[in-house]
């Protein structure tokens, strides 16, 4: 067992259970502190005893590391394939904006634009073979002007940061003044490549169905 007593000499109540390996410690008081404190240094996959050495930021132990990232990973990749069943197509309708690949982790400014740099990333043989190498979909993005941005937002992280700096009893908190003054600044915005782009995960792009529309609507021309 790894968990501990710690008692109160008079009363001999027990008033902490302490972890053994690790020396944290919790109040008798708080429910299931014992349990919690038996399983500190315990491995939560096979339920070993962890090394003293070990990193107590994770609940598993070395040995259990590969096997849990990799159960991990498989369930994020199985909720990545879900929301993306999920998204509405809009192959059929969406002509130009800027775009997101998912596995690139990239924004582009238009599909065109991500094609010609998936052609340098996965195609550099052949022209047939788009469909196995590139990501199936991408998806378009929400643009927002710079300038339509929250300036009181803006300010209270500005002065957030300027406080991460300083020792702790200082204060400072952004007044009407400075909102005002950012706001203003914001209003001065007004280039169109001034925005951001967020990906869009509700709708997606079929990479293959696009680069054949966008064929048909050129040889219409
Ligand atoms: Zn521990
Ligand atoms: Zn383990």
């Amino acid at each position: 067992m790894n968990v501990k007593e710690l008692v109160d000499k008079d009363t001999q109540e027990v008033k902490a259970y302490y972890c053994s390996v690790c020396g944290s410690h919790e109040s008798a008081r708080g429910q299931n502190a014992k349990e919690r404190m038996e399983n500190c240094c315990r491995c939560s996959e096979c339920g070993e005893k962890k090394d003293k050495n070990e990193n107590n930021y994770y609940t598993y132990c070395k040995k259990c590391e590969p096997k849990v990232q990799a159960r991990r990973d498989l369930e994020d990749q199985k909720k990545r394939l879900e929301k993306l069943a999920k998204a509405e197509d809009v192959t059929e309708t969406f002509i130009e904006g800027p775009v997101y690949c998912e596995a690139l982790e990239m924004y582009f400014g238009d599909v065109d634009e991500f094609c010609e740099r998936a052609h340098d990333e996965w195609d550099e043989d052949s022209e047939e073979d788009i469909a196995d190498n590139w990501p199936e979909y991408i998806h378009p993005c929400h643009i927002k002007k710079i300038r339509s941005w929250d300036a009181e937002r803006l300010a209270n992280n500005m002065v957030e940061s300027i406080l991460d700096d300083q020792h702790e009893d200082c204060e400072l908190e952004a007044d009407d003044d400075l909102i005002s003054a950012i706001q203003n600044f914001l209003n001065r915005q007004t280039d169109a490549s001034q925005e951001s782009w967020y990906p869009d995960f509700t709708k997606k792009i079929n990479v293959k169905r696009w680069i054949e529309l966008s064929k048909e609507r050129e040889a219409k021309k």
